[in-house]
């Protein structure tokens, strides 16, 4: 192969970068494809935002987020020494693997999971293995019990949406004293069960959670981890060596008066949560089948019509989800639960793909 790479272009840390979801600029979309709240952050959020003194952008933030920290404090019952706050839980992630992942051995997460994982062992150059989900897309926890460098695990994963219990995760945990777990709760809110009550009891464990689902606060970048002490000190420690600005004012304030308002997060949880069963309903209806989900989207395969042939007919139509072509998972479409409204039009746009693949293939056959 002749290559014109530059002599300086040699010593370039070459990483191949994390894909997110299209991010369309028309509002005519129905955008059922990054996992967002359908619903607005809480209405004290707004007042707070309205309120915000544009004077004060002229200061640095407060490096700790108090206010934010304090709430969050509040609210989960855990000290400040237990939390770190960081730019979204991508944030929080991305240093935990590099404070974590130091040993040289390999970091094990699942082989179906949040696509972020491997781009960050790869960027920081740290071993991996993922682990095969058995048919179910459920984890065999055998396979945490090896000799590693640390465990990664979203519960519930994503994108399957399948919930492991808390004793499962536990088990994990405990067989693991020698290395750092970190359990992604990104999508804990929507009836899973977090594993928050075993950061006393393990030091070596991490919960991660984040602002952009549950509490409709993509847009700001919130995301925190709860752990020891010890833990949260060394992931501290290098955050600022990092930056000790990561998260901006508004964020801070923001972010502080959602988590006050538990009963507005509650109610608007509990709407997602109705319009996910009412969906999975009528999905099995059209000839669907899922991982039961426990997370605000449902990871569906159609048993005739081809997952791509849906997500490029729906895109068409403007509605998008999410569909990934990879080994395993290239039958799947993962569809963000929205409001009421866009999932009857979801329904009614996919009654109509399948009827159409339906009469396609019917006259392919006659063809024949
Ligand atoms: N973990 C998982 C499993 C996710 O799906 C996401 C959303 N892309 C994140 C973490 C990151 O979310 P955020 O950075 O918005 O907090």
């Amino acid at each position: 192969m002749v290559t014109d790479m530059m002599e300086w272009e040699k010593n370039v840390r070459k990483v191949e970068p994390y894909v997110p979801g299209e991010q369309p600029k028309s509002t005519e979309v129905i955008k059922l494809n990054t996992n967002e709240c359908p619903y607005p952050p809480a209405p004290g959020v707004r007042r707070r935002a309205e309120g915000f003194d544009y004077d004060r952008l002229r200061l640095y933030p407060d490096t700790e987020a108090g206010e934010l920290a304090d709430a969050l404090c509040a609210y989960y019952r855990i000290s400040p020494e237990q939390l770190f706050i960081g730019v979204g839980s991508d944030d929080v992630l991305a240093m935990a693997f590099q404070t974590f992942f130091n040993s040289g051995k390999p970091v094990l997460f699942p082989d179906v999971t949040y696509s972020f994982y491997d781009v960050w062992a790869e960027l920081f150059r740290i071993p991996y293995v993922r682990k095969p989900l058995d048919g179910d897309f459920r984890i065999v926890k055998e396979d945490y019990m090896v000799e590693n460098g640390g465990i990664i695990i979203p519960n519930p994963n994503a994108p399957t949406g399948v919930f492991e219990e808390v004793g499962v995760m536990e088990e994990i945990i405990a067989a693991n004293p020698d290395s750092v777990v970190i359990i992604d709760e990104a999508y804990v809110d929507f009836g899973g069960e977090s594993c928050l009550k075993l950061i006393g009891k393990y030091d070596n464990f991490l919960v991660v959670q984040t602002f952009s689902k549950s509490r409709a606060m993509a847009g700001m970048r919130i995301g925190f981890a709860m752990g020891s002490p010890k833990l949260i000190g060394y992931l501290k420690d290098v955050k600022f060596a990092f930056n000790s600005y990561t998260m901006n004012a508004p964020s801070i304030e923001l972010g502080a008066e959602s988590v006050k308002d538990a009963e507005y997060f509650r109610n608007t949880v509990n709407k997602i949560m109705r319009t996910r069963e009412r969906v999975k309903k009528e999905l099995s209806e059209l000839g669907f089948v899922f991982p039961d989900s426990k997370a605000n989207f449902i990871f569906a395969s159609h048993e005739k019509t081809a997952a791509k042939v849906i997500f490029e007919e729906l895109k068409k139509r403007n509605i998008f989800v999410r569909f990934w072509d990879k080994p395993r998972i290239d039958n799947y479409l993962r569809i963000t639960v929205g409001t009421d409204e866009q999932m009857d039009i979801l329904l009614e746009n996919l009654k109509e793909i399948i009827a159409m693949q339906t009469v396609v293939e019917r006259s392919i056959k006659s063809d024949d």
